[in-house]
């Protein structure tokens, strides 16, 4: 390739590397909040009651119910949130889900980081002799 095609190349690659760096930044940044957060998603549950004449004896489940979707060390349970404590523990798991959410979008954009930075290499590196 000659050498304009290369510079070509080698700045539409920093710019992406720019772009990606900025995203990355931002990202990081707002998960450095230091709000309080609690080991699990949201989630929701419905039920049955049980009786035989009530609505959810034909399929009209009672609900729906917080509580919190958590995954530790391979295994996974639901635990229910008291009403009292409801406002408070969702919001937090709301965090806690954001936070898992843009970790993994940081990992990515790491990742890319990463082959973008490879690109620039193998542009930018001829043999010799
Ligand atoms: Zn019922």
């Amino acid at each position: 390739m000659d050498t304009t095609g290369k510079k070509i190349i080698k700045k539409a690659l920093l710019k992406k590397l720019s772009l990606l760096n900025d995203q990355r930044t931002r990202y990081i940044f707002s998960l450095v909040q230091k709000k309080p957060m609690v080991h699990g998603l949201p989630h929701e549950v419905y039920r049955k009651c049980g009786k035989p004449n009530c609505k959810c004896a034909r399929g009209e489940l009672h609900g729906p119910y917080n509580a919190l979707s958590v995954n530790r060390y391979g295994w996974h349970k639901i635990v229910m949130v008291k009403q009292a404590d409801s406002g408070k523990i969702m919001k937090q798991a709301r965090r806690y889900k954001y936070f898992q959410q843009t970790l993994a979008r940081i990992r990515k954009i790491d990742k890319e980081i990463g082959e973008t930075l490879e690109q620039i290499k193998a542009v930018a590196t001829s043999s010799y002799p």
